[in-house]
């Protein structure tokens, strides 16, 4: 089965497709791909946090990380964590402006370490310092997502900025502000924590 890219999911999600290629991917979800659903589901969402400023009410499940420093203890970091590599960056492609949110950019990129494969989908509005991030963590052998991760954002110095959990798809939001030498963290169980610089996404 031919799946498609997620430049062309993005494409899609902002109405900027072609007629053709929309009808291809509309056929193509008519067969209930989940793999393509999902993309198309994680682009709206991504969409939807940045062009719904005014009417935005986070969900329950979103952390809210843009005051950097409020938490001063130290993260609880195990001593054994595993750096995770990168296995795919995506481009970073800005949206047509929208009628107040100005440009959108959205970017993906996706990290494997420990077993698991970890999903970032990142959207920032214009030149805004706040990133969200939409993340999903996946047990690689079980191949379904992991459902007792937690995800913490801690600085350099490993202080802990903010801590969420993973919903029962794996999923997980943070909502932060941009800045160098952050680390995302996911701790599970019976695995070495798996931590990922968000450095070169800011
Ligand atoms: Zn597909």
């Amino acid at each position: 089965m031919r799946h498609f890219s997620e430049e062309r999911c993005a494409d899609f999600v902002r109405g900027v497709s072609g007629p053709e290629i929309s009808r291809d991917i509309r056929a193509h979800l008519e067969t209930g791909c989940p793999k393509c659903q999902t993309a198309l589901d994680s682009w709206r969402r991504v969409r939807s946090l940045a062009t719904e400023e005014a009417a935005y009410t986070p969900p329950e499940n979103l952390v809210r990380l843009v005051k950097l420093g409020f938490a001063s203890q130290p993260a609880k970091q195990p001593r054994k964590w595993t750096l995770a590599s990168l296995v795919f960056d995506s481009f970073a492609q800005p949206l047509p402006a929208g009628v107040r949110s100005g440009a959108l950019s959205v970017w993906q990129v996706v990290y494997e370490a420990e077993g698991l494969t970890v999903d970032l989908r990142f959207g920032r509005r214009g030149h805004s310092k706040e990133l969200h991030l939409i993340g999903q963590v996946l047990d690689k052998q079980k191949a379904r997502a992991s459902q007792s991760a937690t995800v913490e954002l801690s600085t350099e110095q490993d202080q802990l900025v903010g801590a969420t959990s993973v919903n029962a798809s794996g999923e997980f939001q943070v909502e932060f502000e941009a800045k160098d030498h952050l680390w995302l963290s996911i701790k599970s169980e019976d695995r070495n924590t798996v931590r990922i610089p968000l450095t070169n996404q800011i």
